[in-house]
């Protein structure tokens, strides 16, 4: 059952961002692969008198870039606050967190309040009571939008264009669990509920949806949605109280006397305007204008950065061997039978390192006819082990289409001899058995021949 419900949702999204070393360290950033508490030095683990070093530029670019790129205004400086809260992850016992550096933005519909920047905690173990640094004082930089998406899939959507861009940007680090959403939701214009840290963006969707349909159950009780924090349940995709919200007091935020305040001068937002890519959004409409692709196709692919380049390299590779096939079968090509094997195995275009001119010389040859639907994807198949082109592997698999009359007769001939019932059963009236000889005989030649010249050539055959 559907129930009208007015949705708001409103995103903070912590972005780890792609730098080599930490925020107020020389120490590398490398958190994952190495031992427990190798990356770390006396000021990423608090240790008494040591004073960080000066905010970490390159971190500082990235988050400007990203602003651009949601369209922030910028102040022209920010101080560094002291965050304090007590828990094993946070050596100093505060987190140092900026005021806004970027803000009021917009990304669709999707208004941007701020951007600023911190430092990732370290990682506690809360089962077995132990502690690792080397996450300690990675950037991070949160991103808080107005509560402008309407409903889950909005939500999803937005997270899926910020990934892109971020990706477009090459500004935050692309590995699971880079990014984290605390995600606000409230219906009908009641209060809010924040379900804090989720790692994934389906995570955000199915959070969402399980609020909407608890707040709903809330109110038809005759309850109130209590302000809350509550933590998302991956494995049952529901979410579970956590806390009443802390209020801002809680965290006795102070400027931070060890650091100066971030500076953000108009030279450096005009140095990293002008280094700015072209943007998935700009890029699809694009694609749309200029290729003349579908507005859905384009979105699509211009959300894999790879698969944009993919499908622009291709276009490029048919035109200089002088053949022209219209964008739209190349856009329709990559969204359907590419996407759909690199999604079986969950790959992105970039991990499957599939050779682009292999690609172009395949998607020629089912374009011209030479393979059939079924041909075309077995090679495509074959293609993922990196061994041998398309022509090679057709031949080999002997998948090219055959066009000899005198083959395909040999294998409709072989095909009624043991298909007598069939036969049969079609003289006798029964026109869809004919469709299934056909396909028969096509199996039989491995999806190497048109059915119409199959469905031909048996009714020349079964009449006389
Ligand atoms: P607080 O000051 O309590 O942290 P904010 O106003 O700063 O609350 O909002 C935090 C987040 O909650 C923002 O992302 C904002 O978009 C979202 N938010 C605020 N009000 C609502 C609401 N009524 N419904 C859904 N999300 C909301
Ligand atoms: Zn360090
Ligand atoms: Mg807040």
């Amino acid at each position: 059952m559907v129930i009208m419900t007015e949705i708001m949702v409103g995103l903070e999204i912590h972005v780890q961002l792609k730098t080599n070393s930490k925020l107020f360290c020389s120490c590398p950033t490398n958190y994952r692969d190495v031992e427990p508490n190798t990356n770390i030095c006396p000021i990423c683990t608090g240790q008494p008198g040591a004073k960080p070093l000066g905010l970490n530029k390159h971190a500082l670019e990235q988050l400007i870039k990203i602003g651009i790129a949601l369209k922030c205004e910028f102040n022209n400086t920010s101080v560094i606050q002291r965050k304090h809260y007590f828990y094993p992850d946070l050596p100093t016992g505060y987190q140092r967190t900026s005021k806004p550096i970027g803000i009021n933005g917009k990304l669709g519909n999707v208004r941007i309040r701020e951007i600023h920047i911190e430092e990732d905690p370290g990682r506690y173990e809360l089962r077995l009571g132990t502690v690792d640094y080397n996450r300690a004082n990675v950037p991070l930089i949160e991103i808080v939008t107005e509560p402008d998406m309407k409903s889950p899939a909005d939500a999803r959507v937005f997270l899926e264009e910020l990934e892109a861009i971020l990706n477009y940007l090459d500004a935050g680090r692309d590995e699971p669990g880079s990014m984290r959403v605390d995600a606000n939701i409230s219906i009908d214009g009641g209060t809010r509920v924040e379900v804090k840290n989720i790692n994934s963006f389906k995570g955000v969707y199915d959070a969402l949806m399980y609020e909407v349909i608890r707040q709903q159950n809330v109110i038809r009780r005759g309850g109130k949605v209590q302000m809350e924090t509550r933590h998302f349940d991956e494995s049952t995709g529901s979410t579970i109280s956590m806390r009443k919200k802390e209020t801002e007091e809680d965290y006795r935020y102070l400027p931070d006397p060890d650091v100066p305040p971030i500076q953000i001068s108009g030279d450096m937002i005009q140095e990293l305007k002008e280094k700015m890519p072209e943007l998935p959004r700009a890029k699809a409409e694009r694609f749309e204008t200029h290729y003349k692709i579908k507005p859905d196709d384009a979105w699509i692919l211009v959300m894999e950065m790879e698969i944009a380049k993919l499908f622009e390299e291709m276009i490029y590779n048919i035109e200089s061997q002088g053949e022209f096939i219209e964008a739209q079968k190349v856009a329709s090509w990559i969204r359907g039978p590419l996407k759909k094997q690199l999604n079986y195995r969950k790959m992105t275009f970039a991990e499957s390192q599939l050779n682009t001119s292999w690609l172009t010389e395949l998607f020629v040859m089912f374009n011209k006819g030479e393979l059939s639907d079924r041909g075309m994807e077995q090679v495509l198949i074959a293609l993922f082990e990196k061994k041998k082109g398309p022509k090679e592997i057709a031949n080999e698999l002997q998948l090219i289409k055959t066009n000899d009359l005198s083959e395909i007769e040999r294998y409709v001939d072989e095909t009624l001899e043991s298909q007598q019932k069939a036969i049969e059963d079609y003289l006798s009236g029964n026109e869809k058995t004919l469709n299934f000889i056909v396909g028969q005989v096509i199996k039989a030649t491995r999806g190497r021949v048109d059915s119409k010249v199959v469905k031909e050539l048996i009714l020349k055959k079964i009449k006389r």
